[in-house]
């Protein structure tokens, strides 16, 4: 090796870096400028070289320069600091500086060199750092990240006051220490979609608190990438809306109230004012000694309107404070069938009420005068929505889950778009409400005695006017 090559060597490295490499005399004139000094300065090496070093210091920053060449010539190494320097054009940027002294093959200090860096870029990511973190701490949502494997790797403030965790007790913990045990499959199928640089957006969900209390959250999940754009975790955004969930219950609970109060004063008002203007006949009728039985006939089917309204009712009341007690004994279903059918029959001259293989006895666990009311509601709509027709049909049949009773009409049918509603508290079909008398509240509570036993209660229409079929599962043994 030889001085030649040595120097052309240590040329190109100079040359091929990216820092402003500089160096100058103790009288602060520029000896050498190197190529990434013109790109950060703007000035060529040959209008740098022979001028003094203050060409690229801001005038208010002379006073530094000048310090830090003094402690160089008094024997200090090496000093890096952050300063602000000056471009051709006169504009400024922060830089990074490291200043050293050059010696000479005696040891003796022969000048300074200067390494230049441009931080602007540097800064301005620190202050867009600084600005989210501060973001991030004071936002009342929960902003969390964690791996692909689900480890939190962070936890704000947010999160603390939510889910009750410090961020010392989450952080390297598995998120599922927030998950309660049903939705770790929901997890589990956020995590897939990240992986496929999907984001999950605002859904609403349920996680657990570190107390052990479920609360109700909208959770967005973001993937988070690597700067080669690999996707390493996912950033979460929680937001607890618990209280917006309950004013959404007690707004539902006062909406039904509000039906319940339409619905009570029209179908209550209805049967007291023909059973008024009976009794008032009946009267005018006693005072001139001429009784008309059909005067007490319709006086006392409005009371038995009204008592089935109020045990409605009490019913709904019972379900919703869960005080809807089962009676269970084993009775043969078969046998009660007859009995319904037999009563249902006595309501109408126009339909036949058919139950097909009576012969068939079935005999069931359950409480039979919640499967009567239940049967008797079924088959009660059957001829009630009807009109016209001439047949309503009752059939059982033995599945692997339980027993079906189905009960079949040709009547008015049920527009697809009721099909889940009619089993709603107050909900009655399209226009039903203004042709029918009924508070719309039989089938929920049906429904309700059949859940009660554990079963299912369902309807299949194929489409208006075509008629329904109501069934019921009730399951062989009765688990509650
Ligand atoms: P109600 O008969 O007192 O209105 P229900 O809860 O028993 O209350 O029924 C709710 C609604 O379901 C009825 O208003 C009606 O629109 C519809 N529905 C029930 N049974 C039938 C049926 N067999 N055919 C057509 N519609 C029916």
């Amino acid at each position: 090796m030889n001085d030649v090559t040595d120097f052309a060597r240590l040329s190109a490295i100079v040359n091929s870096s990216d820092d402003a490499i500089i160096s100058k005399d103790f009288d602060g004139i520029i000896k050498t400028w190197n190529n990434a000094a013109t790109t950060i300065f703007g000035f060529s090496a040959r209008e740098a070289v022979g001028n003094h070093v203050y060409i690229i210091v801001p005038p208010e920053f002379e006073e530094e320069e000048k310090s830090y060449i003094q402690e160089i010539k008094n024997g200090s190494h090496v000093k890096s600091y952050e300063t602000v320097r000056k471009r051709k054009d006169g504009s400024t940027f922060p830089a990074s500086v490291t200043v050293s002294p050059i010696r000479s093959a005696e040891t003796q200090v022969i000048g300074i060199s200067i390494i230049a860096r441009d931080i602007t870029e540097q800064k301005r990511s620190e202050e867009n750092n600084a600005r989210l973190a501060s973001i991030i701490e004071s936002s009342d949502d929960a902003i969390i990240s964690k791996n692909l494997n689900g480890i939190i790797t962070s936890w704000n403030t947010g999160a603390e006051k939510i889910f009750g965790f410090s961020a010392e007790e989450t952080c390297g913990k598995n998120i599922s220490i927030i998950i309660p045990t049903v939705k770790l499959e929901e997890e589990a199928g956020i995590i897939a979609k990240i992986a496929e640089g999907e984001k999950v957006d605002h859904i609403e969900t349920i996680r657990k608190t570190k107390d052990g209390r479920e609360i109700n959250l909208s959770v967005t999940v973001s993937p988070v990438k690597d700067n080669n754009g690999k996707i390493i975790g996912a950033s979460k955004i929680a937001r607890d809306i618990t209280q917006k969930v309950e004013i959404k219950k007690l707004q539902q609970l006062s909406d039904y109230k509000d039906d319940f109060l339409m619905m009570a004063s029209h179908e209550l008002r209805t049967p007291v004012t023909v059973i008024k203007a009976a009794l008032q006949i009946l009267y005018e009728m006693v005072k001139d000694g001429e009784v008309d039985i059909r005067m007490v006939e319709k006086s006392l089917s409005n009371v038995d309107k009204l008592s089935t309204l109020i045990h409605e009712l009490l019913d709904v009341t019972k379900i919703q404070s869960g005080k809807l007690d089962l009676d269970i004994t084993t009775f043969n279903l078969t046998r009660l069938l007859q009995e319904i059918v037999a009563d249902i029959q006595l309501t109408t001259s126009q339909q036949q009420v058919i139950l097909k293989q009576p012969g068939k006895l079935l005999e069931i666990r359950a409480d039979r005068e919640r499967i009567k009311q239940v049967l008797m509601n079924m088959l009660s709509n059957a001829v009630k929505y009807s009109p016209g027709t001439d047949e309503v049909t009752v059939e059982t049949a033995v599945k692997e889950n339980g027993v079906i009773v189905k009960v079949k009409d040709y009547g008015i049918g049920i527009p697809a778009e009721d099909i889940d509603k009619i089993f709603e508290r107050f909900y009655r079909s399209g226009g039903t409400a203004s042709t029918f008398s009924g508070a719309g509240v039989g089938l929920y509570i049906s429904s309700e005695i059949i859940r009660h036993h554990g079963g299912r209660m369902w309807v299949e229409s194929k489409k208006q006017d075509q008629g329904s079929e109501f069934y019921i599962e009730i399951p062989h043994k009765f688990a509650g």
